[in-house]
Order: structure tokens, then C-alpha cells, then sequence
């Protein structure tokens, strides 16, 4: 096995008993950027010799602990990376748009302090789609991530640059952020696992904003043991945000020791097998759903009945407070500016009329729209109604079974430019994704098979805060099979 092969848990263990050093793990994960980065196109910036000094440091604290014992943080000598959206002190981050392009960060991210108090080694910033708006990482302002497996293929998105990277080995690990299923429906393209946590769960302080209500961050991982790990690691408190709950941290990765879902009942909603869906993909997952119940899970049918609202209610609200959100680019205070007179309209109209892109655009477009006078009951308060419906599905649901299933993404990875031209047919890639970050509650992606060649993907959601459940499910799944191993070969 090659060192870029590994997972946080085996990297850790023989980081721990002296066989590999940080530094040759950091190195291994550079070349292997050198090596397929041109053609996967996962990476908008890396930092070599940032992680490499960070990987001394760490292997300093190693040899330290060999010497004297003790504790040393989970992460410890571990290289990870981040997706664009997310503040890195001192490390351009653009969040794959022109206007930010020459941005770079004062300060970081809470959950970047956090992860480097954890010992992580930046290696780099992923692409996406600019602000994360997409599903397929065409909307960046840079280039097209490729999918490994298929590099004619999209990654999905908007964290398509750091689901392409832990999937082609270019890390050991990375951060997305999930506002509608940014996470984990890269996550299912690319036969990795993405965790959306509880809204409120992880902080956002530092993460560019995209839609502030629905908005979160979470790993993409190699396996679930490792996004047990990394949530443990990103979770908690953070008094400098606002949304996010002050309430204890589980241990996750502990928590997977627990293996048994002996008579958990597992939900199947049959709002998620919907006409349309590819049959390869529906095979895959109700294959899954039989090896749950043989692992010892009673699944029971259960109705959310207002999922099909979920695509509307989400395309109203996130561009509402999007078009809020991204009003701070304004060439004055920070980012890019083009200064094309002495007038403020003029310098604010040229400034974001060439920085952002077409998609960020339509966003903002239809956002002031269903804002304005007049639209506001019609459009921006009705879809915050039909919310609380869909929040009120999963609670009634969550009062029957202890997890809900279904598949992550109604397709797999569809080919580069096929969707691009269409809006609606890219905003379709989201069906399964948007109803969870609407009600708030946590779900995990993770491999379940392949479609012709393509990874599949299978979601666990589970009732807010109750990732140890989720993870418990996914973990006993993950157990039992090997997809989660196969690896892309890089052609
Ligand atoms: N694809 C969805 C969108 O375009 C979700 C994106 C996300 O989760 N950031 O808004």
C-alpha cells in the first residue's frame, strides 16, 4: 500500500508507532499531486512548504510522545484539504470566484484553529463551485474538477475539488461545506463518505456565506471511522457564532465501538425512489437496504409527503439569502476591485458585473426578486412556511424509526457539460440533498456500490444531534462491505 492510500486511522497508527514519519506522509501526498493534479484539477492552491514545515513541527511532537507518552491530538501529522469557501490565515482563499480572487485571510476559520489545534497539515484549498453554488463544479471561476473515476465526468459540487482529491488520494482528507448537499453528493460521485452535520453542530465562522440559514461545513473522508474523527474534531460551541449550539461533543469515533443495529428501525421514504432515477443507482440502494435489515435493522416504509416541495422551497431561500449575503462584495471593503471611474455606482456595478460569474448572478437575480415588495408573502414567506412542512415530515417520521434512508443522488456522475446550459436540470441533481439542510438534521454519504462503473452513493439522516446514531448505522454498513475500498484508477 502506498502512504497516500491511507485513511486518518491507519496513518495515525503508524505515525504512533514510529513507521512513517508526517513528513514522508506529506511528501507522498505532494507527489501524488504532482502526479495526477493536471488531470483531476482537484486543487486550486497548494501549500508545500507550509506543510512541510507543519510536518516537522508534528513529527517533533511524535518523537516528544514516543519519549515521554501522554496525549496527542487526533490529527496529529494528518494532511488534509479544504474547500476554497473556508478562511485560511495567510492562504489565498477565493471561494471559487473572481471577486475573492485576490483575497487572503486575516484570520481563520474556527473550524481550520480547530484542526490545526488537532495537528492537521494543510496541503492545499480544493475547488468548487463559485460561492458553492452548483452541483458539479463547472460554476468555478478557475476550471472544471474532474471526477477520478471518470475524468470526462463532473465530481457533482460544490465541493467537487476536495471530494476529487480525497477520492484520487490527493489528501487524507478534506472539508466541504453543504448548504443543499454539497458534501455529500460529491461524496456519492466519487465513492467517498461526506458527513452534513446538524445545523448548529460546527461553526461557520470564517466560512464565506453562501445561505446563512442552511449553511454548514463537514467532512469528506475515506471512510466513516475518519468522518467520526474529523467531526469530533470540528464540532462544538463557538462564541463567536452566533448559530451555533453550546452543547457537549460526543465521541463520535468511540461511539462506532457500538456496532450492533440489532431492531434499529431504518425508514424508507418513498418520496426517494422517484421516477426518473436512474435504475443502476436504485438497484445499488435498495441492495443496501436488504444487507441493513440482514445486518439485524427492521426497516419500516415512512412518507415525508412534502419532499417535492424541497427543490422550490430551497431554490427561494438560499438565493434570498444569498443575494443578502453576497451584497458585501462591493470592491470597497475588500476582494477584488475594478475601478473603472471615480463613481461609487459605477466602480460597484463594473466591480461586480465582471466578479461574479453567470450562475451567483441568476442567484442574486431571483433572490432581490422573491425579496422585493410585493413578491415577499408570495414567495420569500410561503417558501419559509412549506419549511417548516418539510421539518414537520421528518419529525413525524423520526417518531417511528430512528434513521431515515435513501439514495444521495438520483444519478451518477453525469459527463462534464451535460447539465451546464440547463439550470434546472443541474438544480435537479439536488432532489435528495435539499429537504435535510432544510429541516436542519444531519445526514452521512457513503459508498453503497456502483452503476455502470460509477460510484453510488447511500444516505443515513438522522434526528438533530444524533450523528453518533447515524454513524453507527453507516459504520456496521461500511463493515460489512468493501466498496468503500475500491479505488479509481487515474487514466
Ligand atoms: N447544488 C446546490 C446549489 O447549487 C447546493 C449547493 C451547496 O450545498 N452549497 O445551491
Amino acid at each position: 500500500m502506498q502512504l497516500f492510500e491511507l485513511t486518518i486511522h491507519e496513518a495515525r497508527t503508524l505515525l504512533e508507532k514510529g513507521e512513517i514519519t508526517s513528513v514522508a506522509l506529506t511528501r507522498a501526498i505532494l507527489d501524488r499531486i504532482t502526479a495526477v493534479d493536471s488531470r483531476v484539477q482537484a486543487y486550486l492552491t497548494v501549500v508545500a512548504d507550509h506543510a512541510l514545515e507543519q510536518a516537522r513541527a508534528a513529527d517533533e511532537q511524535w518523537a516528544e510522545h514516543r519519549r515521554t507518552g501522554g496525549m496527542t491530538p487526533p490529527l496529529l501529522g494528518i494532511p488534509m484539504a479544504i474547500k476554497d469557501e473556508i478562511c485560511t490565515r495567510g492562504v489565498r482563499t477565493t471561494a471559487g470566484s473572481k471577486i475573492l480572487g485576490n483575497f487572503v485571510p486575516p484570520y481563520n476559520a474556527t473550524v481550520m484553529e480547530k484542526l490545526y489545534a488537532a495537528g492537521g497539515i494543510l496541503i492545499g484549498k480544493t475547488n468548487q463551485d463559485e460561492f458553492a453554488m452548483g452541483s458539479s463544479t463547472e460554476n468555478s471561476r478557475y476550471f472544471t474538477t474532474r471526477n477520478p473515476w471518470d475524468l470526462s465526468r463532473v465530481p457533482g459540487g460544490s465541493s467537487g475539488g476536495s471530494a476529487s482529491a480525497v477520492a484520487a488520494d490527493e489528501t487524507i482528507f478534506a472539508l466541504g461545506t453543504d448548504t443543499g448537499g454539497s458534501v455529500r453528493q460529491p461524496a456519492a460521485l466519487t465513492n467517498t463518505v461526506g458527513l452534513r452535520p446538524t445545523y448548529g453542530r460546527v461553526s461557520r465562522y470564517g466560512v464565506v456565506a453562501f445561505a446563512s440559514s442552511l449553511d454548514q461545513v463537514g467532512p469528506i473522508t475515506k471512510d466513516v471511522r475518519d468522518a467520526a474523527t474529523v467531526l469530533g474534531v470540528i464540532a462544538g460551541h463557538d462564541s463567536h457564532e452566533a448559530t451555533s449550539v453550546n452543547r457537549p461533543v460526543p465521541g463520535y469515533a468511540a461511539a462506532l465501538s457500538n456496532k450492533s443495529i440489532k431492531d434499529l428501525r431504518v425508514g424508507v421514504p418513498r418520496e426517494y425512489f422517484i421516477e426518473g432515477m436512474q435504475k443502476g443507482v436504485e438497484s445499488a440502494v435498495r441492495e443496501a437496504i436488504r444487507l441493513l435489515e440482514s445486518l439485524g435493522a427492521t426497516t419500516q416504509k415512512v412518507t415525508l409527503p412534502h419532499t417535492d416541495y424541497a427543490l422550490p422551497t430551497y431554490y427561494l431561500l438560499a438565493p434570498a439569502e444569498a443575494s443578502a449575503n453576497l451584497a458585501r462584495y462591493d470592491g470597497v471593503k475588500y476582494g477584488y476591485r475594478l475601478e473603472e471611474s471615480n463613481e461609487m455606482w459605477e466602480v460597484m456595478r463594473a466591480t461586480r458585473g465582471e466578479g461574479f460569474g453567470p450562475e451567483v448572478k441568476r442567484r442574486i437575480m431571483l433572490g432581490t426578486y422573491a425579496l422585493s415588495t410585493g413578491y415577499y408573502d408570495a414567495y420569500y414567506l410561503k417558501a419559509q412556511k412549506v419549511r417548516t412542512l418539510i421539518k414537520q415530515d421528518f419529525d413525524k417520521a423520526f417518531e417511528q424509526v430512528d434513521v431515515i434512508v435513501g439514495p444521495t443522488s438520483p444519478s451518477t456522475a453525469f459527463k462534464i457539460g451535460e447539465k451546464v446550459d440547463d439550470p434546472l436540470q443541474m438544480y435537479l441533481a439536488d432532489v435528495f440533498t435539499l429537504a435535510q439542510a432544510l429541516a436542519g438534521i444531519p445526514t452521512i454519504s457513503f459508498p453503497c456500490g456502483f452503476a455502470d462503473g460509477l460510484p453510488v452513493g447511500l444516505q443515513i439522516m438522522a434526528r438533530a444531534f444524533d450523528e453518533e446514531r447515524m454513524l453507527q448505522v453507516a459504520y456496521a454498513y461500511e463493515q460489512a462491505t468493501e466498496w468503500h475500498k475500491r479505488r479509481p484508477v487515474i487514466s
